[in-house]
């Protein structure tokens, strides 16, 4: 950690978040902090650590220190060193903003093409498979505890995609052997966080796939979930994770396009290409970010509106990239 080795050594308070709805990559990069520090910098526990994160999903809760997340916003005394993580842009952090904006000082760790730079200091690697992947290069190997391991092997199986997204470096995988060898455990980590499905996430994944559709000769695949049909399925955001990327492997297709109402004609988002299109481009257009193969917003109007201004900025790198 040499590079902020001053600020944590200096700081009495430090607060750790991540983007609203923790994903895998986000939960663990800030437990992950949140374990080194602890463990590195705090072992007389004179400084105060708070971790402010939404609540997490229930796979990811055997990571070492989950019960230490805060989810309930507080005043809180401003922190003298805040980090930010796995997020680009202040609107992404939720409630936990504040936290930032009051802090002395904010440092963001981030890997999302379309960051902002919204905080003090900004450690942005774009071309890191993961949050995790910049975590592990800014710690000394020596001081990763195999809590710290399990957390930052799970960022990267998550963000990766077990190994198979284009940010899968010879780097990439590195990392992950030798946080195997700290005590990360694979098939534990990537079954029972990643693969591993409930009754009702698969009924809901199955109904997505049953209703998506087919767009410019196949180019472009849509699947969308009213809120009714949560409500049915009793299912939150984090049950529908792995949809978007079940539509993306459908043959033929350039972009795939998941919507998730969140309310009355409220759209959440989630946009995946398969190489010719830069995803975030869209979403940074429409108030959102991400990365150029992974990215999301929020949008609002009705379901047609939604998709229909969608796949016009699509069509249109589409059409330019056949140009060349
Ligand atoms: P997902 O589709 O899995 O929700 O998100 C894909 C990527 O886009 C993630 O890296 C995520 O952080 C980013 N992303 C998703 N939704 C938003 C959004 O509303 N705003 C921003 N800035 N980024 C988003
Ligand atoms: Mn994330
Ligand atoms: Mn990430």
């Amino acid at each position: 950690m040499k590079r902020f080795e001053e600020d944590i050594r200096k700081a009495n308070r430090i607060g750790i978040t991540g983007h609203v709805r923790p994903d895998g990559d986000c939960t663990s990069s800030c437990l992950a902090l949140y374990n080194y520090l602890q463990e590195n910098y705090n072992a007389d526990r004179t400084k105060t650590i708070d971790l402010h994160l939404e609540p997490i999903a229930e796979p990811f809760r055997f990571l070492t220190s989950s019960n230490c997340i805060q989810s309930d916003y507080k005043d809180e005394e401003p922190y003298d060193l805040f980090f930010a993580l796995d997020c680009g842009s202040l609107d992404r952090l939720g409630a936990a903003q504040y936290y930032a904006m009051q802090a002395k000082k904010t440092v963001n760790i981030d890997h999302h093409i379309s960051n902002t730079g919204f905080a003090s200091v900004t450690l942005m690697v774009s071309d890191s498979s993961s949050t995790c992947e910049v975590l592990y290069d800014l710690f000394d190997v020596d001081k990763i505890s195999k809590a710290t391991a399990e957390a930052l092997y799970l960022g990267i199986v998550h963000d990766t995609g077990v190994f198979k997204h284009s940010n899968t470096t010879e780097k990439t995988m590195a990392i992950a052997g030798k946080l195997i060898t700290l005590g990360a455990t694979p098939n534990k980590i990537i079954d029972e966080t990643f693969y591993q499905k409930t009754f009702v996430q698969n009924q809901v994944l199955g109904r997505c796939l049953l209703e998506s559709i087919l767009l410019l000769d196949g180019k472009i695949i849509v699947s969308s979930i009213s809120k009714r049909a949560q409500n049915f399925y009793n299912v939150v955001p984090s049950d529908l994770d792995g949809v978007i990327d079940q539509l993306r492997i459908t043959k033929g297709v350039e972009v795939a396009i998941f919507l998730r109402e969140d309310d009355v004609q409220e759209y959440k988002v989630s946009m995946r290409s398969n190489g010719i299109v830069d995803v975030s481009k869209i979403a940074v257009f429409f108030g959102g970010g991400g990365h150029i193969l992974a990215a999301g917003c929020s949008m609002k109007g009705s379901l047609h509106d939604v998709i229909n201004n969608l796949t016009i900025g699509i069509e249109h790198q589409l059409k330019n990239a056949e140009k060349c």
